[in-house]
């Protein structure tokens, strides 16, 4: 027999609410020394709300902002799933553009503006909340560990040390994260798959000084038409990077996913139009949400070189660079993408011109089986929630520590977002709305009901 769906009354909507308002109202940009103070209270909020609901919880300083962490592991046998979440926000900068203050949270239209509503106080709170709710009808079904840190917005740069040093007791069956956008507002999202990232300066010296374009022009070398030629060799005619190697052992898309990602709404006239763009070029071959979630990616991000300012100076440059992002998929290793590249971009280069590669940084790609059963549990309490099949879609950035959770913790990623991109995450008037923090409740305690039913050994 199966239980009954969870259901917030109002009364527990107002609390639930109010609660969040709370934790919404300090400040807690971590990017800004002066707001350390609102980053151990944000901290002590959280741990005291845990602690209160029969948590070990704590609160653990790391060299940056604290991580709060707190577990409940009473259930014997069961899966243990670490839920991870951030309370620290983006600086709310420009402020004259917020319609309400952005620590002062203000609904309207159904919908909670300030910083941090969505990203990521909002959806972190939701599953403590949806914790709360399991305990109200007894006990939480599985083994939580909640893991909440301060440092998302800048980086994350001691959490992995963290995940080291604490890797035997963060030991998890799987981890969850609320942290990003589903895929539409009607259809609720499981992401199972993240590029990852490989990025590079390109420098092209020519001669050993800038010089006179009538004096030298048509003999001397010219870096930024060098540079331009190494460019234009990078990709052929199909959008495919010509790279020697760059495709070796990319994972293929199954017919699967390929049909999976056929059926949900999307339009190239229309997604060409939201960026204002007359047109879409991508690789022959692949469906744009093909190209965006599964296919790699070669994009110079910046270029410079010669004479920028106002009016002609006939100059010829002696040098010029370029900064290049190679977006990756599984089967694809940063470094050895890397390596291809410092290895093949000098062989481009014209007489006169010598190239030199810089490797910058890189990140993981991630995929998670989409049979792993906890992907699954992920879609079926969506489902049991939205009373409609979930979407399982992968997502065309990089998040750094979740390929760090994954290699570290040695457990699947499930990424159940709550949010919408029409949030408005890093941006004024970030909001979220009531629904969907109230939708991610609910689904936080289906979705560690349904996790409750998966066999560990
Ligand atoms: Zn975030």
């Amino acid at each position: 027999m199966t239980q009954a769906r969870f259901q917030l009354t109002d009364a527990q909507k107002t609390q639930a609410n109010e609660e969040l308002f709370a934790l919404l109202r300090i400040p807690s940009v971590s990017a800004d020394p002066q707001h350390a103070g609102d980053m151990s209270r944000a901290a002590e909020f959280l741990r005291a709300k845990l602690a209160g609901l029969g948590f070990d919880a704590r609160v653990d300083s790391t060299e940056g902002h604290p991580i709060v962490y707190a577990e409940r592991l009473k259930a014997p046998g069961k899966p243990t799933v670490l839920i991870y979440g951030h309370y620290d926000v983006q600086p709310e900068a420009p402020l004259e553009e917020w319609v309400s203050p952005p620590f002062e949270p203000t609904v309207r239209e159904g919908r909670i503006y300030a910083r941090g509503a969505t990203d990521d106080k909002g959806q972190a709170y939701a599953h403590v909340l949806g914790a709360e709710l399991l305990l109200e009808s007894g006990e939480l079904p599985v083994n939580v560990k909640f893991l909440l840190e301060g440092e998302e917005e800048v980086g994350s740069q001691h959490l992995e040390p963290y995940l080291r040093q604490k890797a035997q007791a963060l030991k998890c069956d799987a981890i969850v994260i609320s942290d990003g956008s589903r895929f539409a507002p009607d259809v609720p999202t499981v992401t199972y798959g993240l590029r990852g990232l490989s990025y590079i300066e390109v420098h092209v010296q020519g001669a050993n000084r800038d010089l006179h374009s009538g004096s030298y022009g048509g003999a001397a070398p010219n870096p930024i038409n060098a540079l331009c030629e190494i460019i234009a060799q990078l990709k052929d005619d199909k959008g495919r990077v010509t790279i020697p190697g760059f495709y070796d052992g990319i994972e293929a898309l199954t017919q699967d996913e390929r049909d999976m990602w056929a059926q949900l709404p999307h339009s190239d006239a229309e997604f060409a139009s939201s960026i204002g763009a007359t047109g879409l070029k991508g690789e022959e071959g692949y469906t744009t949400l093909e190209q965006l979630w599964a296919r790699p990616t070669l994009d110079v991000n910046g270029i410079w070189g010669g004479y920028q300012g106002e009016g002609s100076k006939t100059v010829i440059p002696a040098k010029a660079g370029a900064k290049i992002s190679m977006r990756l998929v599984p089967g694809q290793d940063p470094e050895r993408i890397t390596k291809l590249a410092m290895d093949h971009l000098p062989t481009l280069a014209p007489v006169g011109a010598q190239v030199t590669v810089v490797a910058m940084h890189g990140g993981q790609p991630v995929k998670i089986d989409l049979d792993n059963p906890y992907v699954r549990a992920a879609g079926a309490a969506l489902k049991t929630v939205y009373g409609k099949e979930a979407a399982f879609t992968r997502g065309g950035g990089s998040i750094p520590i979740v390929a760090a959770f994954r290699e570290i913790l040695q457990a699947p990623v499930v990424l159940v977002d709550f949010g919408l991109n029409e949030d408005a995450p890093h941006s004024p008037n970030e909001s979220f709305a009531l629904a969907d923090f109230h939708s991610g409740i609910l689904t936080s305690a289906e979705l560690l009901r349904e996790m409750a039913q998966i066999d560990v050994q």
